[in-house]
């Protein structure tokens, strides 16, 4: 099986994308971000940044907005009239609706958005996303000690969906969001999704030729996350490139009738 199906330029935009987040995450103040450490919203499962008091800096996101394009276009000249013309749709009271949606992971409004406005499906979303992430990322950074991760509920601070664990020091497992780079140990037998640590109903899928990754299938819940043994590497990804490199192992996974978010399809779609 080739070991990777995401080409290598891709990987190289999202090595930028990367970088350029950790650059506009060091320039907000922290005090922008305040979380609300409501102790029984967490235990229920609610992420951090859905209860933080978040003040975003509507004109500082359309700037990200910009020079995300400009990277885009940078290498691939053929789209910077399609980013032009999504750009200028954008004003004040749209962003504030991009955040919004970005943040619960709408991509039903996307899509109608980019549906709408004759635009290709991915741009609206890909750049909201990727423009709200620093704000997702500077909220882990506040609360990785305290949040509380709760089977089911996916990432506490972003509500991501787990679906990516690195084994690390020992061989302790450790889930890792690539969205906004919480991470959280679990038992090296359990189900990310709905906890179940029963080895009967917990099988591993690997894939020939990569003794690192294997995916951890539950039967319970036919929920599945990527395992992958990063501690032979030379240098560690960043857990957003882990994620992107391993998807082949989603497809096998998916393939064999597993999800990465099991039980969430009826609400997300
Ligand atoms: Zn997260
Ligand atoms: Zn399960």
């Amino acid at each position: 099986m080739k070991k990777s199906v995401v080409s290598k330029e891709y990987q190289n935009l999202q090595k930028e994308i990367a970088k350029l987040q950790e650059q506009w995450k060091k320039s907000l103040n922290p005090d922008v971000v305040k979380p609300n450490l409501d102790q029984a919203a967490m235990s229920a499962g609610v992420p951090v940044a859905a209860l933080a008091a978040i003040d975003f800096d509507i004109s500082l996101f359309l700037q990200w907005i910009d020079e995300l394009s400009k990277l885009i276009v940078d290498q691939h000249q053929e789209l910077e009239e399609k980013l032009g013309e999504v750009r200028s749709l954008l004003n004040e009271e749209t962003a504030i609706r991009w955040i919004d949606e970005a943040f619960s992971l709408n991509s039903i409004y996307f899509a109608r958005f980019a549906e709408e406005n004759g635009i290709d499906e991915w741009i609206p979303q890909f750049l909201a996303e990727n423009a709200l992430r620093p704000y997702l990322q500077l909220t882990a950074d506040k609360v990785q000690d305290v949040a509380k991760a709760v089977h089911g509920a996916g990432c506490p601070v972003c509500g991501e969906p787990a679906r990516l664990a690195q084994l690390e020091g020992e061989g302790k497992k450790v889930i890792h969001c690539p969205r906004c780079h919480a991470h959280w140990p679990e038992k090296r037998i359990q189900c990310s999704h709905c906890g179940n640590d029963d080895h009967k109903t917990i099988q591993f899928i690997t894939v020939e030729g990569e003794a690192s990754s294997q995916v951890l299938c539950c039967e319970k819940c036919k929920g599945y996350t990527k395992v992958i043994d990063t501690r032979q590497f030379i240098s560690r990804p960043s857990s957003a490139i882990l994620d992107l490199t391993s998807i082949h192992l989603d497809f096998v996974a998916q393939e064999n009738g597993y999800q990465a978010a099991p039980g969430n399809l009826e609400t997300n779609n």
